[in-house]
């Protein structure tokens, strides 16, 4: 199975429930105008052109699913493509207690945290708050660069709900430039084999930009499965407003052209994106934005309205979700979301079936256990 069969199980009742009564509050938010009948901007249509689908229930349905904690924003590296350690300058020094972490993860409900940052290895408490956020039942997504593994592993249990998540861009050389420091590569892989020999969950993550070779991607993740790593997470670059070197980014175009070969690395490897996510990139497929699925929470609260783009802190997650105009974001609706195809924008869409087809049920079930 690619993830621990309780997972999966709590996964989908959470879904089901969710789905069968939604959060009246939190389904209020809509346009002033006209788009109130579809807040959401759900597209009817697989693809333009074709013939229209059924109308999916998931309008006026939002709830969160994973939850992106940044309990700090201090980080031993500077990559390029990253935005918080510019974006959060001015904070950089400052970070959540775990009660404050606590807080977030009860008054939000996902049933998986994405603990991120920033590096989250370099937050003091970070076995305790592992540990108390599996004592709630969730699921763990640690990210990080992999180059404390080695040191604070024992500050960690193994656990079926536990997964380091390991950023690796490319192979050594392409992998340190993108992080621009060299031995971050050849770290962050004793990481992963020092997790391994302790019996943890270890997955990576990659972040495909412009200038990305997708055949080398095949090969790390061909030297990755010697590892026994437990799966991949990819995405592609996306240039938001908070990184400055805009010209690594790609357009939606060229994330269609790069990924328009990933079935086949699918077919190979233990990725982790939904299927329906995976057409989605290669254009196969329309998606609506549903960053209300991945709501994230850091020292300044709430960010509305995604991981990616800040237009406002909010102190309560109730106010997140029913302050923000969700309508007012996705691919024609803010020039600032036209090239974005993120997984932590459009996953949800792809996990709660909007604009499913009937094979898509299939596909993910067969995804799902294998
Ligand atoms: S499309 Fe959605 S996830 Fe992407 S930048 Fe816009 S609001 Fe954020």
């Amino acid at each position: 199975m690619r993830f621990p069969l309780s997972m999966t199980v709590g996964m989908g009742a959470y879904i089901a429930k969710n789905k069968i009564s939604p959060r009246p509050e939190w389904q209020k938010t809509v346009a002033e105008s006209s788009d109130a009948a579809n807040p959401f901007k759900i597209i009817m249509h697989a693809r333009a052109g074709e013939a229209p689908e059924f109308v999916h229930p998931m309008i006026n349905k939002r709830f969160p699913l994973v939850l992106m904690l940044e309990p700090l924003h201090a980080c031993n590296l500077t990559c390029t493509g990253c935005g918080r350690i510019r974006e959060y300058e001015s904070t950089i020094t400052q970070r959540l207690s775990v009660e404050q972490c606590m807080k977030a993860v009860d008054e939000c409900g996902a049933p998986t945290i994405s603990i991120c940052g920033g590096e989250p290895m370099l937050y003091p408490e970070i076995g305790r708050l592992v540990s108390e956020i599996l004592g709630r039942g969730k699921n763990i997504i640690l990210c990080t660069n992999g180059m404390f593994i080695r040191k604070k592993v024992g500050q960690f249990k193994p656990d079926s709900k536990f997964f380091f998540n390991v950023h690796l861009d490319g192979l050594e050389k392409n992998h340190d430039i993108s992080v621009e420091r060299e031995g971050v590569y050849k770290e962050a892989i004793e990481g992963i084999k020092i997790a391994k020999q302790h019996g943890f969950k270890v997955c990576t993550n990659t972040t495909v930009y412009k200038e990305t070779d997708m055949k080398e991607i095949e090969e790390l993740y061909t030297y990755l499965e010697t590892l026994s790593v437990d799966g991949f997470l990819i995405s592609p670059a996306y240039g938001y407003s908070a990184v400055n070197q805009r010209d690594i980014f790609m357009t939606r175009e060229d994330v269609m052209e790069k990924f328009k070969d990933i079935d086949r690395l699918a077919k190979r490897f233990r990725i982790n994106n939904t299927p329906t996510y995976l057409d989605f990139l290669k254009g196969d497929r329309k998606l609506p934005c549903t960053a209300w699925g991945n709501p994230t929470y850091n020292v300044k609260g709430w960010k509305g309205p995604c991981y990616l783009i800040t237009d406002a802190h909010y102190d309560t997650f109730e106010e997140l979700m029913t302050k923000t105009q969700w309508n007012h974001y996705g691919e024609g609706n803010d020039p600032r979301c036209d090239h974005c195809m993120v997984h932590c924008g459009y996953e949800p869409s792809a996990a709660l079936g909007i604009n499913s087809k009937i094979t898509d049920t299939i596909k993910l079930m067969s995804w799902a256990f294998r």
